[in-house]
């Protein structure tokens, strides 16, 4: 009888489809990987953040100079000559600040960050500038970088943003080669001067700017936050909470403001 070779060449016959079937899941399989691997090396492109802390010295400089230092990272102090220049305290802090420049820069926030009357600090742009020249003079920046008070504007050689109101200023200050400099997401902070969202928020809020590529410089990403938020404890521990999740993402990598692309006269 033919039975046993029919039988074999009709078990390899339907064998074989199996197999050729389990192949074809075996390649998408193999294809997943494969897949995600692509989607790694198109998102593996270097995503720079910016951390930048406004209004210092004061109460949470320290913090954010311990908890950066211990995470080395680098993070960018926008400072208020008033702040440094009115007691021993603020002087200590910028020192510890200045003392460590491969980590950390301090750039001119204003001297008197406008005395919180942004409209008329900034009606009067040549006062305003007078304003800013003081806090040169006393923080003494080793950079051309400013930001403003109260008010997100941009004015480096790539970016521009300026509102009617700020732009007198604005162009005052471009003439003197200054690059101003805003922010592309803010960590907000409550009416007692604490943080609003979560860390794991500004986290998931730093993935989709990248993804969305919605932030001022392709690839580059200012994060704005205050000294002050994380005076307390258990606030400090949200700002290491944040830090370490994005330091989980390989591509991101933490740069000082002064790196920032465009600017006019990078001078550290
Ligand atoms: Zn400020």
């Amino acid at each position: 009888m033919l039975t046993g070779p029919l039988f074999y060449l009709l078990s390899l016959f339907f064998v074989q489809f199996p197999p050729s079937k389990a192949m074809a899941v075996k390649n998408y399989a193999y294809a997943r990987p494969s897949s995600i691997a692509q989607y790694h090396s198109v998102d593996s492109t270097t995503k720079y953040i910016y951390l930048t802390f406004d209004d210092g010295p004061i109460n949470g400089t320290a913090n954010c100079i311990t908890i950066c230092s211990r995470e080395k990272v680098a993070a960018s102090f926008f400072e208020i000559g008033l702040h440094q220049s009115r007691n021993m305290k603020g002087r200590r802090l910028y020192d510890e600040i200045k003392a460590k420049d491969d980590l950390f820069s301090i750039s001119n926030h204003s001297y008197s960050h406008s005395y919180g009357r942004y409209l008329w600090f900034y009606q009067h742009p040549d006062s305003a500038l007078l304003d800013f020249l003081k806090g040169k003079d006393i923080l003494g920046p080793t950079n051309n970088l400013v930001r403003l008070p109260g008010n997100n504007a941009w004015d480096t050689k790539l970016a521009k943003k300026a509102s009617w109101l700020v732009q007198p200023l604005t162009h005052k200050m471009d003439s003197l080669g200054w690059d101003v400099i805003g922010w592309d997401m803010e960590w907000r902070f409550n009416k007692y001067g604490k943080p609003v969202q979560s860390p794991e928020a500004i986290a998931v809020l730093v993935d989709s700017l990248f993804a969305y590529n919605q932030t001022k410089t392709k690839n580059h990403l200012v994060i704005l936050m205050h000294d002050h938020m994380f005076a307390a404890p258990a606030d400090s521990i949200k700002l290491e909470k944040m830090i370490g999740l994005l330091k989980k993402r390989p591509q991101y990598q933490f740069q000082k403001i002064t790196r920032y692309p465009g600017l006019k006269n990078a001078l550290n």
